[in-house]
C-alpha cells in the first residue's frame, strides 16, 4: 500500500532523510522507532505529502506522492491518509461531534446525516460515546488524543500515521489510548506508528523500522528486531530505552 524508495529530503543543507526505502502492506501494521532527531515525523510527513521531498519515490495505493504539488492535488490523497499528532490537534471551538464531521461534509462533501451516524459509531468504538456534544477542553488528554483518531477515522482512511499518539500524556492515559490503536490494528486497518512504547511495538507491529540519523539502519519482525539486534546503533539504542 505504502512504497518509499529512496526519499531524500533536507531542510536548507541539512539532510534529514538520506536515502529511507521502507514498504507497508494493506492491513499491516508497521512501527517507526529510533532516537529523537533521526527523522521519524518527517517520514510520516512525507507519506501524506505535508512535506515535498527532494529525490526518491513514494507511492501510496495509485498516488505517486512526489508528484502532487497543490494543496488541492493532494485532496484525494488526505483522504487515503490520515494522520494523529501528539498534540490532538483539535479544533477547541467546536464540539466532538462537529470535529468528527467537519471535514467529511465540507472537505469530502459528504451527506451530513451519514456522516454523523458514522461519527457516532466511531465514538462508541474509541469509547467515548456520551461525549459528542462536550469542547475538547472538557476533555482528558487520553479523551481527546481518541477523539483525534476517531476524527482520523472519519474520513475512512486506507492508511493511518500515527506520530508519538501517547508522548504528551499521563501515564494512566497512555493504556486508553494505545488499547484503541490496539483494537484497529486487529481489525485490520493498516498504521504506521512512531512510538517510543516499545512493548507496544513489539506486540501489535508486522515489521519495525530503526531510523538513526536519517537513514533505516535495521528493520524487520519485532521478534528479531528487539531480541536479537544486529546493528550496534539499534543495540545501543535498545539499551538506553528499554
Ligand atoms: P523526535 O523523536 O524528537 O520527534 P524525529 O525522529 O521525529 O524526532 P524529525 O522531527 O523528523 O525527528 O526531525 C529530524 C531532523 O530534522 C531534526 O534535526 C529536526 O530539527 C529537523 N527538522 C524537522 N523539521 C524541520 C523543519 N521544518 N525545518 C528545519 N529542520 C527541521
Ligand atoms: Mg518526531
Amino acid at each position: 500500500l505504502i512504497e518509499m524508495r529512496d526519499v531524500r529530503k533536507s531542510f536548507g543543507t541539512y539532510e534529514v532523510l538520506k536515502g529511507i526505502s521502507l514498504s507497508v502492506n494493506d492491513g499491516s501494521v508497521v512501527c517507526i522507532i529510533g532516537p529523537s532527531g533521526s527523522g521519524k515525523s518527517t517520514v510520516l510527513r512525507c507519506i501524506n505529502g505535508l512535506i515535498p521531498i527532494n529525490s526518491g519515490t513514494i507511492r501510496v495505493g495509485d498516488f505517486a506522492v512526489e508528484t502532487l504539488k497543490s494543496d488541492k492535488a493532494l485532496i484525494p490523497l488526505r483522504h487515503q491518509v490520515s494522520m494523529v499528532f501528539q498534540q490532538y490537534n483539535l479544533f477547541p471551538h467546536r464540539t466532538v461531534m462537529q470535529n468528527l464531521t467537519m471535514a467529511p461534509i465540507q472537505v469530502l462533501g459528504e451527506d451530513p446525516r451519514k456522516v454523523r451516524d458514522r461519527a457516532a459509531a466511531l465514538l462508541a468504538k474509541v469509547r467515548l460515546t456520551g461525549k459528542e456534544n462536550a469542547y475538547p477542553g472538557e476533555l482528558s488528554g487520553g479523551q481527546q488524543q481518541r477523539v483525534a483518531i476517531a476524527r482520523a477515522l472519519a474520513m475512512e482512511p486506507r492508511v493511518i500515521l500515527f506520530d508519538e499518539v501517547t508522548a504528551a500524556l499521563d501515564p494512566e492515559m497512555v493504556s486508553e489510548v494505545l488499547g484503541v490503536v490496539r483494537d484497529l490494528a486487529r481489525d485490520g486497518m493498516t498504521c504506521v506508528l512512531v512510538t517510543h512504547e516499545m512493548r507496544f511495538a513489539e506486540e501489535v507491529a508486522d515489521e519495525v523500522f530503526f531510523t538513526d540519523r536519517g537513514v533505516i539502519v535495521e528493520h524487520g519482525p519485532p521478534a528479531t528486531l528487539f531480541k536479537s539486534p544486529s546493528d550496534p546503533r539499534l543495540k545501543d539504542f535498545l539499551d538506553k530505552v528499554l
